[in-house]
């Protein structure tokens, strides 16, 4: 910050006590009457990010913006990864004196609670992370709906693919960490992975004490307000604790206050999930497609949710699929009995869609972030539950739906107070008032109608006073400054009475005020304060009432939540014709007529605008760990590969969240992580080449899957020269398929036709293909997997049909039958595109490997 001038002012002297306090990267907004004012590189910054007028006081530099617009200033400070202080009056300004002032508030990306400044369908985490010889020890905090977990393991590739899913808004880290990774040596990968994570996102670094795990427990127990964490099954020793300790203190820090909506603290443990790292995430298109859009992905193609809650369960559960069987089957019941009922489906989807987001309403309640509207959700959310819970208790008394209906709370009795108190219409801000129904407080509808007395008592007066004066012109009226005053024309001016006393002059007129006039003006403020007091007092036992509740409505929004993926699971699994597969321990993965859950739906889409184009075509998958373990898929391109291994992925990963799947059949044996590499992505900003991409994600997979595990791999070796990539491709294949027994469920498509030949040495693979038609040199896709090797690789056709010139195509036929036909004495023009040699493949054993 610029140096503070010499001879300061009272009020800067306290703008500098203030700002000295701050964290050095927050920029600090100061309360002045109706704005938050900036100073010095505050100004400057926030003149440049916010397109504020930059103007100077007493020669240095200030920005301001009025308090009542200040959230949408701060959502554009937050999104540009800034951190903001604010500081706010804590007593009306008396003229001459200096009004104390405090902060009430930092607001950064990770710790936010404002409706503006959070993605309704996301949920929003702050993450901390330490890392010793023990591994990587982590916390996450979704600050606005309470949810709370640590995590250790000793292997960093465990967890860094789920806090890559989780995507934080912000990372807490010890000092000097971050460096000290970045500057790890070469050979320290895990370092380098971590750097990579926290570098690009904003980061907040702490002195090292804060992430002690001894001290971390005793602040966690203190905000969670037990004992101690043994009913979360957590040891007070637990590594984590470090880190959760952190994130604790820091949330306090900002809120300026302990946060209030902690309910429990939960550890993730990886053995309990299938894990995703981060290329399978990108290359299957989870999240997002590979434009970058929601359109196209997973997510986007399987969420029928109409909650906020409900959208953000649906994220974590695809991040994190569960390997718990039990789990998987009660969510697939629930699905299964919506499926029967499509009236109860209907009913459901209209109660749904009027119920609010109640984990965060809770979480800005229980943080003092207070407005009426809020509890007009909780009071529109209860209304809802009855109808829910008869729409679910009318499946049959035996039924899962029945028992997810008893447990919703109905709260009849918070339901009927807040019915009766809120008025229909809520403003947005506390202080506009008249939140309160009428009828419900007398002594609030008393002071209203001594306001409304008031103000007809001023509707007579000017009635009175223009007979009184003879002027018909004569009005009463109001503005901020002078409040209520007597305007009279200048034509009548010797018509005022000697009462009336001159307060302005206007161009038209003068305007006066009268004792009385002056008299009736206080009370009707006295009134109207004290209604709005009145008001503050019963929203403020209306928040009580809603607090003291607060564990059951969050039990509730939990199950509306749940109950809001399922049911959208249920009208998705009707509308496009979804099995429920059969999950179990075994090792096998069957799938008859598969789909690929989003293409299929493009197509539709693309169905109903271009007539005539074709239906998915569905397909049938068999694999086992120790039979036909790796499926080696061949064909030309755009033949439908891609499509078909991805296809298995994503079918697994559905039927491991509990959703059903797009297949008329299906049996999967518990999958322990996907990999995949799928198709070529540079990641040129990180500086590294497409090939080199390639072989990280392939390294990442030979290193880490096991026997468990499900690998589509897609073009291996191509960004490189035909043999480094045959030959690369060919001795993963040989890793994948190394033990004698069994092996991982592996999906393999290639172009390298000499691959095929393996089939012949390596028991559990198996030759597949898509198939083709041959019609008058014209391919025809049929998009169908057929047992067999492909023949050949109709290159030429598909480039035809891409729009190549005929003369270069018929210039490529011309070489590739030259090449076919291995004349060596064929003249070529350009360089030379031949392989010098003819490969086959044979098995593992060097010595008998021959190029010839
Ligand atoms: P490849 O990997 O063999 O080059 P892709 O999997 O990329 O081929 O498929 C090319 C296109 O073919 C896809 O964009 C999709 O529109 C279409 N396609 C793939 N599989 C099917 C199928 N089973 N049914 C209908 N169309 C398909």
């Amino acid at each position: 910050m610029s140096s503070p001038p010499e001879k300061l002012t009272p009020m800067m002297q306290q703008y500098f006590d203030v700002k000295r306090g701050l964290p050095r990267d927050t920029l600090l907004l100061f309360r002045l009457g109706d704005f938050y004012e900036m100073f010095f590189d505050d100004a400057v910054l926030a003149s440049q990010l916010l397109g504020l007028t930059l103007t100077k006081r007493q020669d240095y530099p200030m920005a301001g913006l009025p308090y009542h617009a200040a959230d949408s200033y701060v959502t554009k400070l937050l999104a540009a990864g800034k951190k903001v202080a604010l500081c706010d009056q804590q007593e009306p300004a008396v003229p001459g004196k200096l009004v104390r002032r405090q902060v009430s508030r930092i607001l950064s990306p990770g710790t936010t609670l404002s409706a503006n400044q959070l993605d309704a369908a996301r949920n929003h985490y702050l993450c901390a992370l330490a890392c010793d010889r023990a591994g990587l020890h982590a916390a996450w905090l979704d600050l606005s709906t309470g949810e709370f977990r640590v995590a250790t393991d000793a292997l960093l590739d465990n967890l860094l693919p789920v806090l890559t899913a989780l995507n934080p808004a912000e990372l807490v880290l010890t000092e000097g960490d971050l460096a000290r990774w970045q500057a790890a040596p070469h050979d320290q990968i895990a370092l380098h992975a971590l750097h990579q994570f926290c570098a690009p996102r904003l980061c907040t670094e702490l002195p090292g004490y804060h992430f002690e795990p001894g001290l971390g427990a005793q602040t966690v127990t203190t905000a969670l307000g037990v004992l101690n964490l043994q009913g979360f099954g957590l040891a007070p020793d637990h590594p984590a604790l470090g880190p959760a300790g952190a994130l604790v203190h820091y949330a306090t820090e900002n809120l300026c206050a302990k946060p209030e909506n902690l309910r429990s603290l939960q550890e993730y443990r990886s053995t309990r999930t299938l894990l995703l790292d981060p290329a399978t995430l990108r290359n299957l298109e989870i999240f997002q497609s590979t434009r970058g859009t929601r359109e196209g992905s997973l997510l986007s193609a399987v969420n029928r949710t109409v909650t906020s809650a409900g959208a953000r369960l649906l994220e974590r559960w695809m991040a994190a699929p569960t390997l718990d069987l039990a789990e998987i089957s009660r969510r697939q019941s629930l699905v299964g009995e919506l499926v029967e009922r499509p009236g109860t489906l209907g009913g459901l989807h209209d109660s749904l869609g009027q119920v609010r987001d109640i984990p965060r309403i809770l979480g800005r309640l229980q943080n003092r972030i207070r407005n009426p509207r809020e509890l007009g959700g909780v009071r529109d959310t209860l209304a809802q539950i009855p109808p829910l819970r008869a729409c679910l208790t009318g499946a049959g008394p035996a039924t899962a739906l029945a028992a997810l209906g008893a447990q919703l709370a109905e709260l009849p009795a918070l339901r009927a107070h807040l019915a009766a108190a809120l008025a229909d219409e809520l403003p947005a801000d506390l202080n506009d008032g008249n939140f309160i129904r009428a009828g419900f407080d007398p002594e609030l509808d008393r002071m209203r109608a001594l306001t409304s007395g008031n103000k007809t008592w001023l509707s007579d007066l000017e009635r009175t006073e223009q007979e009184r004066t003879g002027i018909k012109s004569l009005k009463v009226r109001y503005n901020s400054v002078f409040g209520y005053y007597i305007e009279i024309t200048k034509a009548n001016l010797h018509l005022a009475p000697s009462d009336y006393v001159r307060k302005q002059t206007t161009v038209n007129g003068e305007r006066f005020i009268t004792d009385a006039l002056k008299q009736k003006e206080k009370e009707i403020f006295h009134a109207e304060e004290n209604a709005l007091h009145r008001e503050l007092t019963l929203f403020n036992e209306l928040v009580a009432a809603v607090l003291d509740h607060s564990v059951a409505l969050a039990q509730t929004a939990d199950h509306l939540a749940a109950l809001d993926v399922l049911a959208g699971w249920a009208a998705l699994a009707r509308e496009w014709d979804y099995c429920r597969p059969v999950l179990d321990d075994a090792d096998a993965l069957e799938i008859t007529d598969g789909r690929h859950p989003v293409v299929e739906q493009m197509m539709k889409s693309d169905r109903s605008l271009h007539a005539g184009s074709a239906a998915f075509v569905p397909n049938d998958t068999v694999l086992a760990c120790d039979d036909a373990q790796l499926m080696l898929i061949t064909g030309p391109n755009m033949a439908g590969k891609s499509t078909y291994i991805r296809q298995v992925a994503l079918i697994t990963l559905l039927a491991q969240i509990g959703c059903w799947v797009p297949a008329k059949a299906c049996r999967i044996g518990l999958v322990d992580r996907i990999f995949s590499r799928v198709g070529a992505s540079d990641d040129l900003a990180r500086g590294n080449s497409t090939f080199m991409v390639e072989m990280n994600e392939t390294a990442n997979i030979l290193n880490n899957a096991t026997d468990r595990s499900l690998i589509i791999l897609d073009e291996i070796g191509r960004g490189t020269s035909t043999y480094d990539g045959l030959a690369i491709a060919w001795s993963v294949v040989e890793h994948l398929h190394r033990s004698p027994e069994r092996g991982p469920r592996t999906l393999f498509a290639t172009h390298y036709q000499e691959l095929t030949q393996l089939e012949k040495h390596l028991p559990r693979l198996r030759n597949f293909s898509v198939a083709v038609k041959e019609w008058n040199d014209e391919i025809v896709f049929v998009r169908r997997v057929i047992p067999g090797a492909a023949d050949r690789s109709y290159g030429i056709q598909v480039a035809r049909l891409a729009g190549l010139p005929l003369s270069v195509i018929d210039r490529a036929k011309t070489i590739l039958a030259k090449l076919e036909s291995d004349d060596a004495t064929v003249s070529l023009p350009a360089p030379t595109v031949r392989p010098k040699k003819k490969i086959s493949v044979t098995p593992t054993d060097d010595s008998q490997l021959s190029l010839l």
